[in-house]
């Protein structure tokens, strides 16, 4: 009873094969560097780690081989259907859904939204439905968990006809990493499923905060697209919009190659000047990397401030949640985070958050109520849980 969960973007495809009632991963992998000679498709199956080149592949040859590698390892014939992430599903999809024609019309309906994105989901989806036609295929959205914000919160304070003509509003996006670790939170804190205030903190290479209230979206940092909010690896989150009119102005250069540069060499990178990388920020700020630590206290100041906007929504915090790349791993991200925010009750536990909150269900804080804790994330188990349950359902 195994998921194929695909993840494709527009060099790389991501795959694991998921038993979503166990939540084991039979194998998981990438194909990466499609369109080029130097191809590969890589894997891992009970820790050991394989690779096979596919020469000029591109996301048709990948997935092929990908069908192939699946049915070599006997886990073709368990499969019961597949789970696709796709990232923009604008205002039309407030959950997962089988993918019909009509489905996969409203998904290029958001092509705009998300133009980077959304083209290689497509592509995805197009190629797994022609090699397993007999196997049900489910998208699922990033956007979707955030559709249960209010006007209040989704509404951008510019010109109304923005919003009506062309869609302009927050969006948000990781939703189906603040849904598995706001759902999975509620496990490790014993918080009631119909009364609890979360702020979600996912902290990745892109990063987002989420105010969840009784399991739903109610506000969260990114918006139109996944520029906005807290200080990223390469983006710089929110900025002020007339700094790219100034720049242009300034560099005679067209707005487009600002934004570009708003999204790929700012945040860590572009403060560090150093890398996007918080290991390696945290080690240069160590030896004494001056614009490593302003990096750094840069990226914790601003979550701190975001974190504590989000509780105005809540109205009160139940519990703090870090995850992603940095949440799970950063001791010293978690550590000042947390002591920004002494205000609401929150005071780290040294011992506790040097061990990633592991014997005491997550929890790095003195405090129980409220608490912050670390909650590792899933997304492909995610999605192999919404695939199963909408397979279950037809
Ligand atoms: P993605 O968003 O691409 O899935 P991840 O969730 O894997 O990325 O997060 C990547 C980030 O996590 C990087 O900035 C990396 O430096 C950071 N990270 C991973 N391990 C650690 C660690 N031990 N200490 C600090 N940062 C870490």
């Amino acid at each position: 009873m195994d998921v194929l969960v695909l993840n494709c973007g527009s060099s790389s495809a991501k795959f694991a094969v998921i038993d979503p009632a166990s939540s084991k991963e039979e194998v998981s992998g990438i194909a990466q560097r499609l369109g080029s000679p130097d191809a590969t498709l890589d894997w891992k199956r009970n820790g050991t780690k394989e690779s096979r080149p596919i020469p000029g592949a591109h996301h048709e040859e990948a997935l092929r081989a990908v069908g192939d590698l699946l049915a070599e390892l006997g886990l073709a014939s368990e499969l019961i259907g597949v789970g696709h992430r796709v990232v923009h599903g604008g205002s039309k999809f407030a959950g997962s859904m089988a993918i019909t024609p009509e489905v996969i019309a409203k998904v290029e309906e958001c092509i705009p939204l998300g133009p980077l994105h959304n083209p290689p989901n497509l592509v995805g989806i197009r190629v797994a439905r022609e090699l397993l036609p007999g196997l049900l295929q489910v998208a699922v959205f990033d956007t979707a968990f955030h559709q249960t914000m209010p006007p209040v919160a989704y509404t951008y304070p510019v010109p109304f006809e923005w919003l009506e003509a062309h869609s302009v509003r927050r969006y948000g996006f990781h939703g189906t990493s603040h849904r598995f670790v706001a759902r999975q939170a509620l496990v490790q804190t014993g918080l009631s499923p119909e009364n609890h205030r979360l702020v979600t903190a996912h902290l990745g290479n892109g990063c987002s905060c989420a105010a969840v209230r009784d399991g739903r979206s109610v506000d969260t940092t990114m918006g139109l697209t996944p520029l906005e909010g807290v200080m990223m690896g390469t983006r710089s989150g929110s900025v002020d919009p007339a700094i790219i009119g100034h720049l242009a102005g300034a560099l005679n250069k067209p707005a487009d190659q600002i934004l570009d540069a708003l999204n790929k060499k700012s945040g860590l990178l572009g403060v560090s000047g150093l890398s996007n990388d918080m290991r390696t920020i945290e080690e240069a700020a160590a030896g004494g990397h001056e614009r490593a630590r302003l990096a750094f206290d840069i990226f914790c100041y601003v979550l701190a401030k975001s974190i504590a906007a989000l509780v105005v929504p809540l109205g009160r915090l139940d519990a703090l949640v870090f995850t992603g790349g940095i949440g799970e791993n950063s001791v010293a991200v978690r550590e000042r985070t947390v002591g920004h925010l002494g205000f609401l009750g929150l005071t780290i536990d040294p011992d506790a958050n040097a061990t990633h909150g592991r014997g005491q269900d997550g929890r790095i804080t003195e405090e129980v109520r409220p608490q912050a804790l670390v909650v590792p994330t899933n997304e492909e188990l995610m999605i192999a849980m919404d695939t199963a349950e909408i397979v279950r359902r037809s």
